[in-house]
Formats: structure tokens, C-alpha cells, sequence
């Protein structure tokens, strides 16, 4: 009789983390954010967690790092849970781009002004915007609490030296933001804007605790280690929708064809992925593809769905 998969997975993880490690030497860390570029370029760790608590790592899981773009499936929600989705969709799409995430290209071809989807900058970016609060630091820390809220950590907090850099060399992420102001799609003060757009980018987080949100979402918004209702199921299905078609920037739809798991990822090198009723998983490593995934982290989601029959499709 075959093992039960939470034991094969622990029997086998440590020996694909090794493989899959072969590939950092491939791809490059980011260091367009000057403070990334500090990221060990070598590094690859996944912890994945199941329905009852029982979890399992591998590789280089005591690594914290930014989320960076992970953190736009939460504000997204967080906005639907705010405004409702009628006035969501009112200020960003539905659609994959297929251009790069701080593309700009199709803000003025298309439908002026609107974002394609809320998982490319410019949508987070009117994304940040909806958050309820009367200030910035009031939406910044129900963004916060969220964040802590879902991940089961209280003590969350942001990497000051990652948002400083951000904030200091965003001069794309500010010019699109002018733009949507331009445009009626921004609410508020372009910098206000901004700083909850990069305070929550830079929220510092360890696969465990990406896991441990990524469960919430497995369990359509319910933790089930406790029963409470985080988030209402409806918000949880547009979010993993949108991971699924944009979620790994114009390289989605490969990863659907190789993986076919809802994912998120973001520069720092991180990838929260799920699978629906299961597993929550997080996972780091810097080293980036040419599509700015981790290409580690990639060739090891790969792997598992592979030998476990994960994919939805
Ligand atoms: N803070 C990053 C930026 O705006 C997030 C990008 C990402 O992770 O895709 O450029």
C-alpha cells in the first residue's frame, strides 16, 4: 500500500529541493528594488501545510523576505471586502495583460485609464487606493492587520529598508500612478497612494507563514484549523481566478499548462500557491527567470504537481 502523500511528500522534498536548487545558478536576483539585490541568489525553501496543522519544509525556510506583488491577491480582497465588487471593477479589469507587471503599454492603448487586472502594478496600484481608512497610515495598517490576521502572526511587520528603497527608485510605479490620477482612477493624494502601495509590498514574511495564508484561501476564506470565516468565499474565487490568469506575470499560462495550481509571486522570489481543499504552500527563491519568477521555485511547483496529479485542468 502506497504511503499516504503528506509522508511521500516529506520522504521526497528535501532530495527535489537539492534538484531544483541546480537552477538558481540560471536566473539573477532583482535589483531594480536596490535593497533586493542583497537576496541570496542560491537559495530555494517550501514549507506546505495541510487541512489538520500538519506541515512539512524543506530547504531554506528560516529565510524571511519581502512579499512584494504576493501581497496584491490580499489587498485585492481586502478591497472587495471594503467597496464591494461592482466598484472594484469599476476601477480595474478582469483581463491578463501578457505584458511585463510595471508595463505601461496598454494603460492608454485600451480602455483609458483602467488597469488590465489587479495584479500588475498599476491595478494594485488603484487597488491601494480602495482601502478603506481615513489616512494613509489608517489603510496601511488594516492592510497590516490583515496581513497578520491571515498569516497567524501578530508580529508581521514591514522591512523598512525594502520600503525606503522602493519608495526612493519607484519612478515607473510613480509615473503609472500619475497617469491613473490623470485619469480619475485614483482616489486621493498620488504619494498617499503610493506609500500604502509600497508599505505593503514590503511586509517581511517566511514561507510559513505564506503557507498559512495560501490555507485560508485552500479552504475558501476559512481557516480550518479554527473554523472562522476570514473571508467571504466569493472573494476568495475572484482572487484565485485572477492567480490563475495573471497571477505568475505573462508566464501564467505555461505555469497553468506545467503546474495548474492558483499562484501568486512576486520579485523578492517568493510563490504562495495552494491546492484547492488540501494544501497551503509558500516558498522562496531569489533567483529569478526571465519572466521574474523564481525559477527554482518554479521547476519545484513543477515537480510536485507532476508527481502528485495536482493540477486542476
Ligand atoms: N513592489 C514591486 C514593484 O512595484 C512589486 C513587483 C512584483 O513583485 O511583481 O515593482
Amino acid at each position: 500500500m502506497s504511503l499516504p502523500e503528506m509522508e511521500r511528500i516529506e520522504a521526497l522534498l528535501p532530495q527535489w529541493v537539492e534538484e531544483s536548487r541546480q537552477q538558481c545558478s540560471y536566473g539573477k536576483v532583482a535589483s531594480y528594488i536596490p535593497e533586493l539585490s542583497k537576496s541570496p541568489i542560491g537559495a530555494l525553501g517550501i514549507h506546505l501545510i495541510n487541512s489538520k496543522g500538519y506541515s512539512v519544509s524543506a530547504g531554506d525556510t528560516k529565510l524571511s523576505f519581502t512579499m512584494q506583488s504576493i501581497s496584491k491577491v490580499f489587498t485585492l480582497i481586502l478591497a472587495l471586502m471594503d467597496n464591494g465588487e461592482e466598484a472594484v471593477f469599476d476601477k480595474v479589469g478582469m483581463e491578463p495583460t501578457g505584458d511585463n507587471f510595471n508595463s505601461m503599454l496598454k494603460l492608454e492603448l485600451v480602455q483609458p485609464g483602467i488597469p488590465f487586472n489587479p495584479l500588475i502594478n498599476a491595478g494594485a496600484i488603484a487597488i491601494s487606493s480602495l482601502i478603506a481608512g481615513k489616512d494613509p497610515k489608517e489603510k496601511s495598517g488594516r492592510v497590516l492587520e490583515f496581513m497578520r490576521l491571515l498569516s497567524n502572526n501578530q508580529a508581521l511587520d514591514y522591512d523598512l529598508d525594502v520600503y525606503r528603497s522602493e519608495s526612493a527608485t519607484a519612478n515607473l510605479n510613480r509615473s503609472m500612478a500619475y497617469f491613473l490620477k490623470d485619469n480619475g482612477v485614483l482616489q486621493g493624494e498620488v504619494e498617499d497612494v503610493l506609500d500604502v502601495y509600497f508599505r505593503h509590498c514590503s511586509i517581511r514574511i517566511t514561507c510559513a507563514e505564506l503557507a498559512q495564508m495560501a490555507l485560508v484561501l485552500a479552504h475558501n476564506g476559512i481557516n480550518p484549523l479554527t473554523g472562522e470565516e476570514l473571508i467571504p468565499r466569493r472573494y476568495v474565487q475572484i482572487a484565485k481566478t485572477f492567480m490563475t490568469t495573471c497571477g505568475m506575470y505573462n508566464a501564467s499560462g505555461e505555469f497553468a499548462i506545467q503546474v495548474g495550481l492558483p499562484a501568486k509571486s512576486g520579485v523578492s522570489g517568493g510563490i504562495l500557491t495552494l491546492v484547492p481543499g488540501r494544501y497551503g504552500i509558500g516558498l522562496i527563491g531569489p533567483s529569478l527567470n526571465r519572466k521574474g519568477n523564481s525559477i527554482a521555485g518554479v521547476a519545484l511547483l513543477e515537480t510536485l504537481s507532476q508527481e502528485f496529479d495536482w493540477s486542476l485542468f
